[in-house]
């Protein structure tokens, strides 16, 4: 899997340079681009307009479904979830007849790029802000990596760092916080100045953007203190290149009311209870803030139901985008077979997949709902410090391409 010679590093089937400099790489949660482009319209993001002139801005494409913990793990290996294996929070063990949690490194079926860096020679940091992720972005790393959410567990064994709240100087916030995405910004500074780690990876979490729509006070907020943070690195000489896990759009009708496909109770009344099971991998020990619901699903069937009918009984549903077979979808969107159910159901911009009323508490949804795990959230920003040179003409561009963009074309 991972080769070296004393220039770059080869893992997952890519070359990766070497950095001859810090290189940081941002994977800003639920990053839709117009949050950035009403930021910057607004004068929040002074740093950031500044680098129209000279830097870099592409569009990308991230990973369907659209949801944190596939992208995120696709940016730190470089491929889709075909080969990294994890493809939601949540799969249907049909051995086991479980749903299974999907965060554990074991099922995680290829080593990280960040890995290979630092065994290469790097010095590599981590900083994510849920604790969700950490074990999965530092599978098998040599350097430094925590989260937010447990800074203060962190342990020089474990984690490669101790102390960090003292250290970060900032008291460790809330998990329902836009403070839990700054203290990731506010590590990765602290981190540059006293460690200069030769490569960082930065992780910040969606509570902002599930609340707060793009030009919003609570947006702009958000963005203009990570703007500060940006300069801070750039001015500590960092090659900075900032993407996104996914998008983010309202999923609700124009009163602000929720636009739910409940799944599960529409295939029990066409096909009869018991004969299908409706996984949401967005599903998390995290769900105040999205209710669990996001607009990708994946259907087993366990009775006498036939996939056409099923899907057809589905397609036929407003707020349904498309339907897909195991097979198809896992091509189409670079999917593990073995952890996708018989269908692949996505839904519209501006509705969201529930399993039944009864399994979804709506009651912490504060704000219209917003989420994201359909195509209509795929599209995210790549952002770069550096203008790039010999970047390929008419290339689809992949929010897992941040590494490559940054070690091979900046
Ligand atoms: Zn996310």
């Amino acid at each position: 899997m991972i080769s070296m010679d004393d220039k770059s590093v080869t893992a997952n089937g890519r070359s990766y340079a070497l950095p001859r400099q810090p290189v940081v790489v941002l994977c800003i949660d639920g990053c839709e681009p117009e949050y950035l482009n009403q930021a910057i319209s607004a004068g929040c993001m002074p740093y950031v307009a500044e680098l129209r002139q000279r830097g870099l801005c592409l569009t990308a494409d991230c990973v369907v479904p659209s949801f944190t913990n596939p992208n995120n793990l696709s940016i730190v290996t470089g491929v889709p979830p075909s080969v990294h294996g994890i493809c939601g929070n949540y799969f249907w063990d049909r051995d086991a007849g479980a749903e299974v949690m999907m965060n554990d490194p074991k099922y995680l079926r290829t080593g990280t790029l960040l890995a290979a860096l630092a065994d290469g020679g790097a010095k590599v940091a981590v900083v994510t802000a849920k604790d969700k992720l950490r074990a999965l972005l530092g599978h098998g790393l040599s350097g430094i990596c925590f989260s937010a959410e447990k800074a203060a567990d962190a342990q020089l064994a474990t984690h490669g760092i101790d102390d960090v709240p003292r250290r970060v100087g900032m008291e460790v916030p809330s998990v329902y916080s836009a403070g839990l995405s700054e203290f990731v910004f506010a590590a990765g500074v602290r981190l540059m100045r006293s460690e200069r780690p030769d490569i960082m990876y930065l992780s910040t979490t969606d509570y902002v953007q599930h609340k707060a729509a793009p030009g919003t006070d609570a947006a702009n907020d958000f963005y203009a203190m990570m703007d500060g943070y940006l300069h801070a690195l750039d001015a500590e000489g960092a090659v900075i290149v900032l993407t996104a896990d996914h998008g983010m759009n309202a999923k609700t009708d124009a009163f602000g009311r929720p636009n739910i496909v409940y799944l599960q109770d529409l295939l029990d009344r066409t096909h009869g209870a018991g004969t299908t099971r409706v996984i949401l991998p967005i599903t998390d020990p995290y769900v105040v803030h999205h209710g669990a619901l996001g607009s990708f699903a994946t259907v087993y069937l366990s009775g006498p139901v036939d996939v056409m009918a099923a899907s057809r009984s589905i397609a036929a549903v407003a707020g349904i985008d498309a339907v897909l077979g195991r097979e198809e979808a896992c091509v189409r969107f670079e999917l593990p077979p073995d952890r996708v159910g018989d269908l692949v159901v996505i839904s519209e911009r501006l509705s969201v997949i529930g399993t039944s009323r009864d399994r979804h508490d709506l009651s912490g949804l504060d704000a219209p709902l917003r989420s994201h795990g359909g195509v209509s959230e795929q599209q995210v920003p790549i952002i770069a410090n550096r203008p790039g040179r010999a970047l390929p003409v008419g290339r689809r561009w992949r929010n897992f391409d941040a590494f490559d963009l940054a070690l091979n074309y900046l």
